[in-house]
């Protein structure tokens, strides 16, 4: 029986490990625990040994463990697809929604965030894999959308965020992460000044070390912290 330090050790030796084979330095990289499998007791535990970045795939597991971990500083992030009901509610606990995957989210997203008075920090998902099953812009959409992001005026565009198909292996999970990094470059030129599309999320427990080779700057990774842990 592992616990749950042991394989955030272990995870960001291998993190360490991806950045200097990249040439990158470590800390462009974070960390974000997935904490999707496990209960708020769990994902506390996570957050105690050092993981300070957190992400839930589904609004409302994000908002009853925010509820339940009131005191702690810890930052949420929301990783899955989010519905336009949903961003009253959800907008005012994240840190950053990875999963924006249309124009009519982002409008509502803008809505929310004057509301609030706070902007609101996004990245756009892009379907890079054609995975029909899977959400996203397709890189088309998104390029149309670019030019007139300055129009989401409470909405900052922090980058781009992919997942590789389902069950693909290191070379086409590489592909596709190479291929969101090439986007994000021909991208910047194409968004309005002030927008910088910093960060690319890209990289799961069975791939993130290709995507940090393909230069993601934020890896989401839930089984490999929670394996065998008890
Ligand atoms: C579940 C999930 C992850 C983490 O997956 P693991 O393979 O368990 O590391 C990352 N990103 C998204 C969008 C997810 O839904």
């Amino acid at each position: 029986m592992l616990s749950i330090s042991d394989n955030l050790s272990r995870v960001q030796e291998r993190i360490a490990a991806a950045a200097e084979k990249a040439g990158r330095c470590v800390e462009e990289i974070q960390l974000i625990g997935v904490t999707k499998y496990v209960d708020s007791t769990t994902a506390e535990s996570l957050f105690a040994t050092g993981c300070q970045r957190l992400g839930e795939s589904r609004p409302q597991e994000l908002w009853q463990k925010a509820k339940d971990l009131t005191s702690h500083s810890i930052e949420w992030h929301l990783i899955g697809h989010l519905q336009t009901n949903k961003v009253r509610r959800t907008l005012p606990l994240v840190h950053l929604i990875h999963s924006v995957d249309s124009a009519r989210l982002l409008a509502a997203i803008d809505q929310e965030a004057a509301l609030l008075r706070q902007p609101a920090r996004i990245l756009l998902e892009i379907n890079v894999s054609g995975d029909e099953n899977k959400h996203g812009f397709t890189p088309d959409e998104a390029e149309v959308l670019l030019p007139g992001l300055s129009v989401y005026s409470n909405v900052k565009v922090a980058g781009l965020m992919a997942m590789a198909a389902w069950k693909s292996d290191a070379v086409s999970a590489r592909r596709a992460f190479a291929r969101l990094r090439e986007l994000r470059d021909r991208w910047q030129k194409q968004v309005p000044d002030g927008i910088m599309l910093r960060e690319l999320s890209m990289g799961m427990t069975g791939d993130f070390e290709e995507a940090i080779l393909e230069g993601s700057t934020m890896v989401r990774i839930g089984s490999a912290l929670f394996a065998d842990a008890g």
